[in-house]
């Protein structure tokens, strides 16, 4: 059965016609992740008798004549940070290696009740600190469209396992980036939603105030649907919103579109970017004003204060929620029987020997930022510059300053680099998320769009573009997105 090149909508259509049974889908997915993923390394964990006998009951449902909706059936990866009850859920951390989660995310309670298919779990960063899935304490993932190159992280085994078509969507998370700079690394789409949007109970945290899970997909289209499934309030997150998507969402009209107005801001496109990258980036806004969509200029001046002002909160929250993991609770990796040890010693030995460099440096940092004496001028001062940079957007999106309702950004600086390239240099892959993190610090939607259909063109590297909105108007950016994907090459 060919699995490639279908989509959620099409899936659907094929499974509503008969053309396959969810149970033989599922068997041929099964089979091609066995088969694939010994080059691409996307996934930590199989859920394969839950999957069939989920794939036998959607097949039931349909015989039966049952109402099936469009995301019935559909095999998905989810990354490894996200709890499915009774399955692994270890963060790519070796302190988490035998944890077995008690309980549904709230997410996966809603695709559960949608009916879709968990293929696995899937690589990232240890903990989701990173941006090319090299963290991880388990494997290193590699890019379906050069196995030499990382796929971008740390939603990296999500990413990828939908690219190599070994997924027809994933899950991910995004808290500086990371699910859409590891979309653009491997052309395809990625959105943050909102800060609020979706719940975040059950996503293993890391840094609480920028934490949101989004969809991974091939097509816009594909992720509306399944950022309407899983978006709304929950009781269990108090910070999730309860607000109404309208039907727009998933049918955007091209007059309304064509009203909006796309902001560039200057600051994004001062150097700093590989040719490559500007080149692609010039030719999506080509195609948008085909669209007859205006573009203007704008400012967005505490741009360059962004990266210093997350690497100060999200150790901050790191080392405060990181804290629980003791090695006690959540599945003991270590064996101390006999050992005579005092609680102290097992607390150092369990969390010394089972976080890895980059966890501990974001604990040792958090916890410095936090530290009397250095709280003001860290942490209470980059909470300033937070609200400074979320103000330049407010500025932005205000019919009495740039006016404009959507920003149009690069992902990356970069197309995905070798493995091995930074690795040596924390702060130089820091820097492959200069572009992302404005959004998580000001709460904004926003996605990734791949500029160009590349698993049709083959050996180009892919380039993505970032579509960055107001506050719930994700409408407008997954609007823009499904009419580009129309037109693109
Ligand atoms: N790459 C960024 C970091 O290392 C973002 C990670 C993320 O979004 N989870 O913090």
């Amino acid at each position: 059965m060919d699995l490639n090149n279908l989509t959620i909508k099409s899936f659907h259509k094929s499974f509503i016609n008969k053309d396959f049974s969810i149970l033989e889908i599922t068997k041929s997915f099964l089979s091609s992740i066995k088969e694939k993923d010994k080059k691409i390394g996307a996934y930590l964990s199989l859920m394969e008798e839950s999957a069939l006998s989920q794939a036998e009951k959607v097949d039931v449902d349909l015989a039966k004549g049952g109402e099936l909706g469009i995301l019935s059936g559909v095999p998905l990866a989810i990354k490894d940070n996200i709890l499915i009850d009774g399955f692994p859920a270890t963060a790519a951390s070796k302190i988490l290696e035998n944890y077995i989660a008690v309980y549904d995310a709230t997410v996966i309670k809603k695709l559960k009740k949608s009916g879709v298919i968990f293929l696995g779990k899937t690589n990232m960063d240890e903990f989701a600190m990173g941006s090319s899935t090299e963290n991880s304490a388990f494997k290193i993932t590699k890019n379906p469209f050069d196995l030499e190159r990382v796929p971008g992280g740390s939603s990296g085994g999500s990413v990828a396992a939908v690219a190599a078509e070994i997924a027809l969507a994933a899950l991910g998370s995004d808290t500086g980036g990371s699910i859409r700079q590891p979309a653009g690394f491997c052309g395809m789409v990625g959105l943050k939603p909102t800060y609020g949007a979706v719940s975040r109970y059950g996503l293993i945290a890391m840094g609480s105030s920028l934490d949101q899970i989004g969809p991974i997909t091939k097509t816009v289209e594909d992720a509306a649907i399944l950022f309407k499934e899983i978006s709304g309030k929950d009781n269990f997150d108090s910070t999730s919103i309860n607000f109404e998507y309208k039907e727009e969402l998933l049918n955007p009209k091209l007059e309304n579109i064509k009203k909006l107005k796309i902001g560039i801001p200057k600051e994004y496109f001062s150097g700093g970017l590989d040719k490559n990258v500007s080149l692609a980036i010039e030719e999506a806004i080509k195609i948008l004003k085909s669209l007859k969509i205006e573009f203007k200029e704008i400012n967005l001046p505490h741009t360059k204060y962004a990266l210093s002002c997350y690497y100060i909160i999200m150790p901050a929250e790191v080392s405060s929620n990181l804290a629980r993991f003791d090695g006690i609770r959540y599945g003991q990796n270590l064996n101390f029987k006999n050992q005579n040890l005092n609680l102290k010693d097992i607390y150092f030995k369990q969390r010394g020997g089972g976080f890895g460099p980059e966890v501990k440096r974001r604990i040792a940092l958090g916890t410095f930022v936090l530290s009397s004496g250095y709280y003001d001028a860290y942490y209470a001062k980059a909470q300033k510059v937070r609200k400074l940079i979320k103000e330049d957007f407010d500025k932005a999106f205000s019919p009495l300053g740039g006016g404009v309702d959507v920003i149009l950004a690069p992902v990356s600086p970069t197309t995905a680099f070798k493995i091995g390239e930074k690795t040596d240099d924390p702060l130089k892959m820091y820097l492959s998320d200069i572009f992302t993190i404005p959004a998580n610090l000001a709460g904004l939607p926003a996605i990734s769009i791949p500029v160009k259909n590349y698993q049709k063109i083959g050996k180009e590297l892919p380039v993505g573009f970032q579509l960055i909105g107001k506050p719930f108007h994700e409408a407008d950016i997954l609007g823009i997105g499904q009419y580009y994907d129309k037109i693109k090459k």
